[in-house]
C-alpha cells in the first residue's frame, strides 16, 4: 500500500519529494531504532543530509540554498518523518531563519543564512520559557538597548539545537507599549557569545534523536544589528512565521500517520488468530478502514493549506486547520496501530510503539492544538 503518493503533489514540488523519499530509506529509516534506543545527536544523518542538499534548503538560491517553498517542504517532511521523527528533528536544522530571510538585512544574511544553506552551521528558534509556552505575550526573557548593543536576560527552554547550533533566533521583550503585541523582537545571538549557556534538558520519551536544550541568558551582550527587522516585529514576524512552520508541522503527523498505517497493516495480515489472519476480523477492517480515511482526509487539508500559504490566502486559518488535523490522525492511527499489535506494542524496539511515543509532541509542539483551535475559532468567525 503506497499512502504518501505523488498524486496530490503539485508537479515542481515531486522532485524534491523523490529526493527525500530515496535519502530517507537510505539514512533515515535504518538508523531510526538505533538512535531512538540511544538517544544520540545523529551527526552521520545530518552531514549526509547537508551532501544530498535536503537540509535548510528553503533558503533562496540567492543565500545558496535551494529555495523551496512550503509545499516542497511539506513534501520533504511527510517523507522524512515516515521514516523517523526523531531523526527528522534534527534535519530541521534552519527552524525559525525563515523570518531572517524575509526580514533580515543584506549583511546578516550573507553572516548567518549563507553558511546555513551551505551546511557549515547550525541554528535554532529560542521562543519557549521555562513557565510560558503558549502565550507568545507572557514571555519574560528582555532585551535592553545599551549603546550599540542589547544585552539579553532570562531563560528559554525546550530550544531544538540549542546546544549545538552556532546561533540561534531569540524572541525577548524590548518594550511595555500597552500593546502586548508590540512589545517583543527577534535577535540573532551566537551560541559562543558571553552569556548564553546551554544545556541538555532531560532525556524524553519521544523524538529522542533530536535534541532540545535549556538556555540561560544572563547578560548576554549582541550588538544593535542583531536585531531581527524592527524593534517590536517579533510577535508579528513570529505569527507569520508559523502559517508556514504549522503547514510542515502537518507534515510530521502525515508521516507519523503513514508509518503507524503501514505497520498496523503488515501486522495484522501477518498475525493469525482463531484459524485465520486477524485481518479477516472485519471489525479490524473497519479499524484499518478508518485510519485509512482520517489519514487521506488530513492529507488532502495539509496540502490545501500548503498552497494557501504559499499563495497568502487566509494562512492562519489554514495552517491551525492542517497542523491539528494531521498530528491528530498520527495519534488516532498510532493508537489504533498499537491496539493491532497486542502485546508486542509494547516492545520498545517496534517502529509502532517508537510512533506511538513520538506523535505525542506535534500536537504540543509549534502551538498546542487547543490554541490552534482558537486560532480556527477567531478566524473563522472573520471570514
Ligand atoms: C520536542 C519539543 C521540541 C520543541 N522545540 C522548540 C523549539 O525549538 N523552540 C521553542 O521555542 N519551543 C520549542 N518547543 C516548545 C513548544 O513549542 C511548547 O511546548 C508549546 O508551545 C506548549 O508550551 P508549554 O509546553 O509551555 O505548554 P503550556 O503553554 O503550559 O500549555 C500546557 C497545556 O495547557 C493547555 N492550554 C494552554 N493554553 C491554552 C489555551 N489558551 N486554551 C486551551 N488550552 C490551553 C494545552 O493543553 C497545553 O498543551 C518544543 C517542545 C517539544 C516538546
Amino acid at each position: 500500500m503506497e499512502l504518501l503518493t505523488e498524486d496530490i503533489v503539485p508537479e515542481y514540488a515531486r522532485e524534491a519529494k523523490r529526493e527525500a523519499r530515496t535519502f530517507a530509506a537510505e539514512h533515515i529509516a535504518p538508523n531510526a531504532e538505533e538512535f531512538f534506543r540511544t538517544g544520540a545527536y545523529p551527526w552521520e544523518v545530518l552531514e549526509a543530509g547537508q551532501e544530498a542538499n535536503l537540509v535548510a534548503q528553503d533558503i533562496s538560491e540567492e543565500y545558496g540554498g535551494r529555495g523551496f517553498d512550503v509545499v516542497q517542504m511539506l513534501a520533504i517532511a511527510e517523507e522524512f518523518y515516515r521514516a523517523d521523527a526523531g531523526i527528522a528533528l534534527t534535519l530541521q536544522r534552519s527552524f525559525g531563519a525563515e523570518m531572517l530571510e524575509t526580514y533580515g538585512t543584506e549583511e546578516q544574511k550573507e553572516a548567518y543564512l549563507r553558511p546555513l544553506a551551505e551546511g557549515e552551521a547550525i541554528t535554532g528558534l529560542a521562543v519557549s520559557e521555562p513557565e510560558t509556552g503558549s502565550d507568545l505575550t507572557s514571555m519574560t526573557t528582555t532585551a535592553e538597548r545599551d549603546g550599540d548593543e542589547y544585552v539579553l536576560n532570562g531563560e528559554k527552554y525546550w530550544i531544538g539545537n540549542g546546544v549545538e547550533a552556532d546561533w540561534v533566533t531569540v524572541y525577548a521583550k524590548t518594550a511595555d507599549t500597552g500593546d502586548r503585541y508590540m512589545d517583543y523582537s527577534l535577535f540573532l545571538v551566537p551560541t559562543d557569545a558571553d552569556g548564553y549557556h546551554a544545556d541538555h534538558i532531560p532525556e524524553k520519551m519521544g523524538m529522542r534523536a533530536s535534541k532540545q536544550a535549556h538556555v540561560v541568558l544572563d547578560d548576554c551582550r549582541v550588538p544593535a544589528e542583531n536585531l531581527v527587522g524592527s524593534e517590536g516585529g517579533g510577535f508579528m514576524m513570529l505569527a507569520e512565521f508559523f502559517n508556514y512552520g504549522r503547514v510542515v508541522v502537518g507534515g510530521h503527523g502525515l508521516g507519523l500517520a503513514a508509518a503507524a498505517l503501514e505497520e498496523a497493516w503488515d501486522f495484522v495480515h501477518e498475525r493469525e488468530g482463531f484459524g485465520r489472519q486477524v485481518a479477516d476480523f472485519q471489525a479490524v477492517q473497519h479499524g484499518l478502514a478508518d485510519m485509512r480515511l482520517e489519514f487521506e482526509a488530513a492529507r488532502a487539508l495539509n496540502y490545501r493549506a500548503a498552497k494557501k500559504v504559499r499563495d497568502y490566502e487566509n494562512p492562519g486559518l489554514w495552517a491551525a486547520m492542517a497542523k491539528t488535523k494531521s498530528t491528530e490522525t498520527a495519534v488516532d492511527c498510532a493508537q489504533q496501530g498499537m491496539q493491532f499489535h497486542g502485546g508486542r506494542s509494547i516492545l520498545s524496539d517496534r517502529r509502532i510503539a517508537r510512533v506511538y511515543r513520538d506523535c505525542r509532541i506535534p500536537v504540543v509542539y509549534e502551538g498546542a492544538n487547543e490554541i490552534q483551535r482558537n486560532l480556527i475559532y477567531r478566524q473563522s468567525r472573520e471570514e
